[in-house]
């Protein structure tokens, strides 16, 4: 009895439709059929199948690209909203930012830490959750509160090396504790 390339199950004569490929690999019709879909190449020798026996299953193949095809479309649909909504929570939290840099230059800093309080949870992407950890900082450091300035901007720069602005801020507190050595050792990080 001969074996289906595909399922590897017997193909019982009379019972079950096969088809073989042009070196006379048998593989069942309805195995063959899906087969189809993804190559039109034998699984076993790699030959072409001939164009009438492929199109036996022509529409069938087609069905399942179109299928594909919609499957595609609206992953590649929701990727792109994905995105936009990305990109506008950026330039709501760009905006936010802005805010706060006026509330800092006008020396309000009770009232713009109360304002990334409320922004602060863990829900928003890790770089925003910097950004503001690094504001508090600053505005720390601005109003004098070194000692949380420094626990802030410490926490940043070990979740996040590459914050030159906040080893900037970490070197100005300890520079105005008077611990130089490692107000040195922040400054040599910030380029
Ligand atoms: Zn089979
Ligand atoms: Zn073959």
């Amino acid at each position: 009895m001969a074996t289906c390339i595909i399922c590897h199950l017997g193909i019982i004569e009379g019972l079950d439709s096969s088809q073989d490929c042009p070196n006379g690999h048998f593989a069942h019709i309805d195995c063959l059929k899906e087969w189809l879909v993804h190559s039109l190449n034998c699984p076993l020798c790699r030959e072409p199948y001939p164009k009438e026996v492929i199109g036996q299953f022509k529409e069938y193949i087609d069905l399942k690209e179109n299928l594909k095809q919609i499957t595609n479309d609206k992953q590649k649909k929701q990727e792109e909203v994905k995105k936009m909504e990305r990109i506008s929570s950026k330039i709501s939290f760009l905006k936010f930012v802005e805010s706060i840099e006026i509330l800092i230059n006008e020396k309000e800093f009770d009232y713009a830490l109360s304002r990334l309080d409320l922004h602060n949870d863990s829900d928003i992407p890790i770089e925003i959750q910097q950004d503001i950890l690094f504001l508090m900082g600053k505005i720390n450091y601005l109003r004098g509160r070194y000692d949380l300035a420094i626990n802030q901007l410490f926490k940043l720069v070990k979740e996040n090396y590459y914050y030159p602005e906040g080893f900037l801020y970490l070197g100005k507190a300890y520079e105005a504790l008077g611990l130089e050595d490692k107000a040195q050792w922040a400054y040599e990080r910030v380029k």
